[in-house]
């Protein structure tokens, strides 16, 4: 059985008081329903991380950040390093999202660069991938997540692989209020499993958690998490409220 999960990237939202808020309500939700069946992570501003960390006490609740620098250390002055993300007590960082790929240049190159580093200080990450509307409407979003998940990821050995989850998040969902159809998200979630099946192997590939991203909200996510390749969310405008945000979770 594979994780599900289901992350919050509250990506620069929140001061320091309202994030450390809204982090304790979602922890004592899950205190109180010790049951949920999939692991919850909340992604929160770096500045965030080391004031949340000692709040998330409930089963399953896990902390990340949102981006890290692709050096371990020295004069890169206004960078976060994995081991600094690492000694926060986080445990998981995002790289690759498409607002990272978009505003800041962040290639699949650098985005290799920063997942080895990240892996190498024990962080998991999660790499997200996805085709923008016009490489979908020409056909070519498959293409795309290929090459974004050849040069970016496949690189590594199976056993760091394993500390990776993958996120298909098409760019035209993201904050738009367009959502992929079930249908669209469980096709590239196949054609996902099948290429780490490809380049790995069958045991590899049924092991690997690959998640939507996409304008999911309460009343979408039941239907998109059903489908057999889906496992769960990545979260963005929605994490930002305890309600919306633990209604996703209990949606499986
Ligand atoms: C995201 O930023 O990863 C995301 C999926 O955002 P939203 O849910 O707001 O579309």
């Amino acid at each position: 059985m594979r994780k599900q999960i289901v992350a919050g990237n509250w990506k620069m939202n929140k001061n320091l008081q309202e994030g450390i808020e809204l982090a304790k309500s979602i922890n004592d939700y899950f205190m109180e329903k010790p049951a949920a069946k999939a692991e919850v992570i909340l992604c929160t501003p770096f500045i965030h991380l080391a004031g949340v960390a000692p709040i998330l006490k409930a089963n399953k609740l896990f902390l990340g950040a949102q981006n890290c620098a692709s050096e371990p250390s020295g004069a890169y002055t206004g960078e976060i390093s994995p081991d600094m993300i690492k000694s926060t007590g986080a445990q998981y960082v995002i790289l690759g999202h498409s607002e990272r790929r978009t505003y800041y240049l962040e290639d699949n190159a650098i985005l290799n660069k920063k997942t080895v580093l990240a892996l190498n200080s024990g962080l998991n990450v999660i790499f997200c991938c996805g085709e923008v509307k016009e490489e979908r409407e020409a056909g070519k979003h498959f293409d795309v997540v290929k090459t974004q998940l050849k040069e970016g990821l496949f690189t590594l050995k199976a056993e760091e692989l394993k500390k990776v989850v993958i996120a298909y998040e098409p760019v035209w969902a993201i904050g738009t209020g367009l959502t992929a159809s079930p249908e669209q998200a469980q096709e590239m979630h196949k054609y996902i499993r099948d290429l780490v099946k490809t380049q790995y192997c069958e045991t590899v590939a049924n092991g690997i958690t690959i998640l939507y991203g996409g304008s999911c909200k309460p009343s979408n996510a039941r239907e998109i998490f059903s489908k057999p390749d889906v496992d769960g969310g990545l979260i963005g405008g929605a994490a930002l409220k305890k309600e919306d945000f633990v209604a996703i979770v209990e949606a499986f």
